[in-house]
């Protein structure tokens, strides 16, 4: 894009942006911890998603002390169900340096800013330009796709050595006297226009400036690198009953899905059954020896990298002690009080298969 062309292209996206913007509860707040939580929320998870979360969770925690006062478990509580959860143990990490290090007040550089666990390029940008109107520009998914196709780049967006490229445009086109809003235009406009497929070319405020859509290629951008295929794993679970109540252990903080609570088990072995896999994985675990009742449930579940398939049994304590190998943390637990842990959304999903055997 010429030099000449940027001030239009900024002048056409704010005059839409201005007219045409959602109305989402993190726009009517200028206070930097709701903006941060809101684009930390955002961050591989839908508006739609996020906005009963985002909502709760400020009412909650409306301060970054009121969050840095609460415990790890009440946090990850609150973000039960959003997925990503390294995000909520983060920000939680953060809330407590801030209050520690910083009298409680957000930092307003990008480089004291970064300093904080969870805290990148993105965010940094997001937060700064918005609560502070600094002159950072945003790179996130929708706007990668937006200069894609404005300049027919064919850097994959998908790359990380590509970012720098996706940066440098941002760069170029920010409106430097108003970030805040032109930021949150051009992850508008690829939010709601300048969508994956089928992008609404006609209604486009920028489409003058648009090269992929002049030459009639906006299909052919942005460019991907092919996705590696995604392995499945399958995963035998033990529903561990002793005197009415349930064992459930913890997660390591660090690991994935760090922190929550589950029920034991793992992956089944080559040529293990499912039912010897659970048996020896509670083993393992914690040191228990079981039978296996019977079998509950079968689930499946995807994540980023990976997805699982899962057989849940119904089975009841023999005999040992409990002694801890890979889960933190344990609990026999009352079924009524299942609900006041964070799971993983693969438990909640046999969730109602084992509240039924249980009824
Ligand atoms: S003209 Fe079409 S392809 Fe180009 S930015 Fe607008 S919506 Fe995207």
């Amino acid at each position: 894009m010429k030099s000449s062309h940027i001030h239009p292209f900024q002048k056409s996206l704010l005059k839409w942006y201005n007219l045409n913007r959602r109305r989402l509860p993190w726009r009517d707040t200028s206070n930097p911890y709701y903006i941060w939580v809101s684009e930390v929320m955002l961050q591989q998870t839908q508006v739609n998603t996020v906005i009963p979360y985002y909502q709760k969770f400020i009412q909650k925690y409306p301060t970054i002390k009121d969050l840095a006062d609460a415990s790890l478990q009440e946090v990850l509580k609150s973000w039960e169900g959003l997925g990503y959860y390294s995000r909520a143990r983060n920000l939680y990490k953060s809330a407590n340096r801030i209050v520690k290090n910083l009298n409680g007040n957000m930092p307003e550089t990008p480089d004291t800013f970064k300093k904080l666990p969870g805290v990148g390029n993105y965010i940094a940008a997001a937060v700064l330009s918005i609560a502070f109107q600094k002159p950072l520009a945003v790179v996130d998914g929708n706007v990668k796709r937006v200069l894609a196709r404005m300049f027919q780049l064919k850097d994959p967006v998908n790359s990380s050595a590509s970012h720098k490229v996706f940066q440098a445009k941002a760069d170029t086109l920010l409106l430097t006297s108003l970030p805040d809003a032109f930021n949150q235009a051009m992850m508008e406009l690829g939010a709601v226009i300048c969508k994956p497929s089928h992008p609404m070319c006609k209604q486009c405020p920028v489409q003058k400036q648009c090269m992929a859509f002049k030459n009639g290629v906006t299909d052919k951008y942005p460019r991907r690198l092919s996705a590696k295929p995604v392995p499945e794993y399958h995963i035998s679970t033990a529903v561990v009953r002793k005197h009415g109540r349930l064992l459930i252990t913890q997660r390591q903080p660090e690991s994935l899905l760090g922190g929550l609570w589950e029920f034991p088990g793992g992956k089944v072995k080559e040529r293990e059954g499912p039912e010897k896999a659970c048996i020896r994985e509670v083993k393992e675990e914690v040191n228990l020896k079981i039978k296996v009742d019977f079998h509950l449930t079968h689930i499946r579940h995807a994540y980023t990298h990976f997805k699982i398939r899962m057989d849940v049994y119904m089975c009841t304590y023999i005999s040992g002690k409990i002694k801890l190998n890979g889960p933190v943390a344990y609990k026999w637990v009352y079924p009524s009080k299942i609900k006041d842990y964070p799971f993983p959304k693969a438990n909640h999903k046999f969730f109602p298969a084992l509240f039924t055997a249980l009824s």
